[in-house]
């Protein structure tokens, strides 16, 4: 890092930026920023924020060589912020860059079915492994070999922490194991793990364990299972049901074998030419090691020697450890590693990727910071009845999503029937989830995942859900009569019929200027005529009567500053998502889409 200080160090700053977060991309103390402000004229405090041009001046006189963000933060900030998404994770990608990479994983089931130990013996099915015995480092996944090909094993069961990581953003399962215990047949659980697994969209093995018991029953098991829709592969239906033992070490082969072969009819791929990208599994704080994090490469190869930035924190990766606790150079898609270097223990369940530089990785985190304040200062309010609306408004949403819970097992199906008969228009209720009990946490990271309200009948939230409901913005109702809680997602549905919906212009800009600014495409540079042009807009362009594009507007400035809207008489730049094709004399017709007013 030394050679780098020779030359006057780059620093990246976005368009807006607080004293604090300048300072801490500069790594100098916040003091003599202000001091350097002061001297400029420019009185601010600590949590004051100032704008590119001023931050410039200030970075240049304190010897730095100041530059806009680059699109690496921009993206960053991009709606949807920064949630893992298996669509964000591959998104963009030429199919011909993505090649099969070993299926993720997780084992779910019932409690003392036998997860566990089913973990452990498949670990033990790879010699490697074994051989490497008493050395093996926890670090939240594995990988077995099973006749040349790899499969990654996570290694933490259970539907709850399964959900717990989509809840937080991460998406790392392909494939789940269900574990039923053939002994003891579908229980309560087992119905979770599969519902769960459901709303994830990931395929469902079922590995009937404890076939070694006398009183395993497994064609009682497999009658139970088709009853949920898992309809068992031998009996004419689509689900690959393995009987195992774990502790005998039976039909492990066959279940690795199903795994592979659902794997192959499953489009697993990645492209491992590409800097790396995935989700943190764990993170350590160890005594001698420092700040640790076992990561799962989802995209990409990771290298030694990258920079990367998961959630608040950022480091060169120092050394990576894979589970046999040997240091690894690379790590290529579906490789669960240990990495050290970070700069802090960051969160199971966050993003990771791999970025340019490490000044690019502290303005990033400087960005998420400022988001972060903003976000906690407005609460989340995302998956009540009352918003449910305004997603199906957008054309988001067609179905409402419920997550039930009841008293007693009784009630589930006469309020799971009624609720699946209410249909208005195209609108649907979707029962994502219906069991007996109170209201769980893991409830509640299911309703987030699945943009579900939960309606509970005799039954309330647990204080660790409700504290989650609150935090999360998940609407929870609960009710003691059940014609009220079916009324009451009547009258929501209703609520929600699609209208008829008009476009109505607010404004038009003739173009004056055409910018191409480098990765970022075309810049109109324009002049309102007249109404206004707004941010949040759509926009057309229109050359000679003749409509050329339709589509959002992605930029709006005013002397390179964002702003939400300018109005007639004044100049902007205007940039629109996916129009590359501006010419001097062409009009941009902002439009809005408003609600048709009916009777
Ligand atoms: P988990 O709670 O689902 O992780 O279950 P565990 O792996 O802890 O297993 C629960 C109990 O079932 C333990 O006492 C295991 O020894 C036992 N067990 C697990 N698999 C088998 C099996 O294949 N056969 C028999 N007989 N017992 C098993």
């Amino acid at each position: 890092m030394n050679e780098e200080v020779k030359e006057k160090p780059v620093v990246e700053i976005p368009d807006f930026v607080t004293v604090r977060q300048l300072a801490e991309l500069m790594v100098v103390s916040p003091i003599d920023v202000i001091k350097e402000l002061m001297s400029a004229g420019v009185m601010a405090n600590i949590n004051q924020q100032i704008d590119y041009e001023t931050a410039a001046i200030v970075a240049q006189e304190m010897g730095f060589e100041p530059r806009e963000e680059t699109p690496a933060i921009a993206e960053e900030t991009a709606e949807g912020g920064p949630t893992l998404l298996w669509d964000r994770l591959y998104a963009g990608e030429d199919p011909e860059n993505l090649k099969p990479r070993p299926p993720v994983v997780t084992v779910l089931g019932h409690v003392d079915h036998g997860k566990t130990s089913l973990l452990d013996a498949i670990r033990h099915t790879d010699v490697q492994a074994s051989e490497a015995g008493g050395i093996t480092q926890h670090i939240g996944a594995h990988q077995v070999e099973h006749n040349g090909n790899s499969i990654t094993f996570l290694d933490t069961p259970g539907h709850e922490a399964f959900t717990a990581m989509r809840a937080r953003g991460a998406h790392t399962t392909d494939i789940a194991v269900l574990v039923v215990a053939a002994d003891d047949g579908v229980k309560p659980q087992t119905v979770e793990a599969i519902n769960h697994a459901r709303a994830a969209r990931v395929p469902i093995i079922v590995a009937l364990n404890k076939i070694d018991k006398p009183t395993a029953q497994p064609d009682v098991v497999k009658q139970q299972l088709a009853g949920m829709g898992l309809e068992p592969d031998d009996w004419g239906g689509t689900t690959l049901c393995v009987p195992v033992s774990a502790k005998q070490k039976i039909g492990l082969d066959d279940l690795l074998e199903a795994i592979l072969l659902v794997a192959s009819s499953t489009e697993i791929k990645a492209n491992p030419d590409r800097s790396a990208m995935g989700s943190v599994l764990e993170g350590h704080l160890e005594r001698t090691l420092g700040a640790t994090a076992t990561i799962l490469v989802q995209n990409g190869t990771l290298r030694v020697g990258d920079v990367v930035v998961a959630s608040l924190s950022y480091g060169r990766v120092r050394r990576m450890l894979d589970e046999s606790g040997e240091s690894i150079e690379e790590a290529p898609p579906s490789t669960p590693v240990m990495i050290l270097g970070l700069s802090g223990v960051p969160n199971a369940g966050e993003m990771f990727r791999v970025v340019p530089d490490e000044r690019t990785a502290r303005a990033i985190i400087a960005k998420r910071e400022d988001e972060l304040a903003t976000k906690a200062a407005a609460p989340v309010r995302a998956f009540t009845l009352d918003d449910f609306s305004s997603r199906i408004l957008a054309g988001q949403a067609k179905e409402l999503n419920l997550i039930v819970k009841t008293d007693v097992q009784g009630s589930i199906e006469p309020i799971v029937n009624s609720l699946e008969k209410l249909v208005v228009g195209d609108l649907k209720v979707n029962v994502v989830h219906a069991a007996a009990g109170n209201i769980s946490e893991t409830d509640v990271n299911l309703a987030i995942v699945s943009h579900a309200i939960i309606v509970g009948f005799h039954v309330s939230p647990d204080p660790a859900a409700r504290r989650k409901a609150e935090n999360e913005g998940v609407d929870i109702r609960t009710y003691d009569i059940i014609y009220k809680l079916i009324d009451e997602v009547d009258m929501a549905l209703k609520g929600m019929l699609e209208p008829t919906y008009v476009d109505v212009v607010i404004g038009q800009a003739e173009v004056r200027e055409v910018f191409q600014i480098p990765r970022i495409g075309a810049i109109a540079g324009c002049y309102v005529r007249d109404g206004e042009a707004r941010r949040n807009a759509r926009a057309r362009v229109l050359r000679n009567e003749e409509q050329l594009f339709d589509g959002h507007v992605s930029s709006l400035k005013r002397f390179k500053k964002d702003t939400r809207e300018v109005r007639a008489g004044f100049e902007c730049g205007v940039g629109l998502e996916g129009c590359h094709d501006f010419a001097e004399g062409d009009t941009i017709q902002f439009y809005v889409k408003e609600r048709e007013k009916t009777a």
